[in-house]
């Protein structure tokens, strides 16, 4: 198959009709080359094999760069290169219990900035496109049935603040509910975001039961504004509002996202914050330990016994609460230090070239974003 024959996406409704109507194709052996991948993740080989034109279509929009299994835990990261050249992660999670998560990345790098993350530090925030959103589910689906698994869970916690590509985010999440292409439930879908209010709200109404999770880090204005730079945005007051409405439209739990740093959120009184902030919203806290990075030598993980105590408080006053060990300690910094290295490069490249005027990668300084961006 020659990779300039094959220009049919796959995802796309009207390239695949042209080519049913190019090439008179029974519209079944469309639905069955979609089922094949989309519901039961067949290798590309035999839905190739059964679809009479597989030379015209393109079934995946990344390319594998790299694979890292954990030696320690069920997680595998996969790195896959992107149409602009640069790289992306999503991550496998088999969870103990049997399930198995995926997390997805929606952009590459990300606005946010957030201090204690290698992706808001990347500089560089560049929308994926639905297919390459939706090729990763496709891909780590396809891995997991080579091992007789089946994909449980599908995590929007990957690079990059999902509601700044809300368009392609909103559509991913469409073809994967829609009953001809993924046809999955809503309910097995998480989009986590550092709060960006009016896109929360479209996204609660467009799927009633789709989970959604707030990145709160902290109770505090001004704290919460040092970590995550996009948090002025929108104040607290205005993200308690939000979930008070999304819990309006939508029967179930909200997720809060806390991550714990030494001296900064770990305290008694900050958990006492948390509490009144959380009010009379119902949710779930996840507590999450923190990972150390480069790139931030300041910020430190609350020692275990912290988290503990933080935990009780939380749960003395009722609120659900867990804390949430992340699997694939030992891939992590690998990882991270391997894609931050790769953009880095890939993206001078590409200024180079955009001076000369073969721009193929088009990307945007964070800081040059961020105030443009909804709030
Ligand atoms: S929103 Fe998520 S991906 Fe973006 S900088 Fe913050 S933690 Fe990193």
């Amino acid at each position: 198959m020659s990779a300039a024959a094959a220009t049919h996406r796959l995802f796309r409704m009207d390239e695949m009709e042209t080519l049913r109507r190019d090439r008179r194709l029974d519209p079944q052996l469309i639905r069955q080359l979609r089922n094949g991948l989309l519901k039961k993740f067949e290798p590309d080989d035999v839905v190739r094999e059964r679809f009479p034109a597989s030379d015209a279509v393109q079934l995946h929009a990344l390319k594998l760069f790299q694979r890292m299994d954990s030696e320690i835990d069920g997680a595998t990261k996969l790195l896959f290169e992107t149409d602009s050249g640069l790289l992306i992660e999503s991550v496998i999670l088999r969870i103990a219990s049997g399930r198995t998560t995926l997390c997805v990345s929606s952009q590459i790098g990300c606005a946010a900035a957030c201090d204690f993350c290698a992706t808001g530090k990347m500089g560089i925030a560049k929308n994926l496109a639905t297919e390459e959103i939706l090729d990763q589910v496709v891909q780590a689906g396809q891995i997991l049935r080579a091992e007789n698994r089946r994909l449980s869970n599908i995590v929007f916690m990957g690079m990059g603040e999902p509601l700044h590509n809300e368009a392609n985010v909103t559509e991913a999440i469409q073809l994967l509910t829609a009953p001809d292409h993924f046809a999955r439930s809503p309910s097995t879908v998480l989009v986590s975001t550092v709060g960006v209010p009016a896109a929360m709200l479209r996204l609660a109404n467009a799927f009633p039961r789709l989970n959604l999770a707030l990145s709160l880090h902290s109770a505090d204005q001004a704290t919460r504004e040092t970590i995550i730079p996009l948090g002025k945005k929108a104040s607290l007051t205005q993200l308690h509002d939000t979930i008070q409405e999304i819990q309006t439209i939508q029967d179930r739990e909200f997720m809060i996202e806390y991550l714990m740093l030494r001296g900064v959120n770990d305290s008694a009184e900050d958990a006492k914050r948390l509490i009144d902030w959380i009010g009379d919203l119902r949710v779930h806290v996840n507590l999450i330990p923190y990972n150390t990075i480069e790139a931030s030598p300041h910020l430190q993980a609350s020692p275990r016994p912290t988290i503990e105590s933080f935990a009780d408080l939380l749960k003395a006053s009722g609120l659900k609460t867990t804390v949430r060990y992340s699997l694939g300690h030992d891939i992590e910094a690998a990882c991270g230090q391997l894609i931050r290295q790769e953009n880095r490069q890939r993206a001078m490249q590409a200024r180079r070239a955009a001076a000369e005027g073969d721009s193929h990668v088009g990307f945007l300084d964070v800081r040059q974003v961020i105030d443009g961006l909804e709030s």
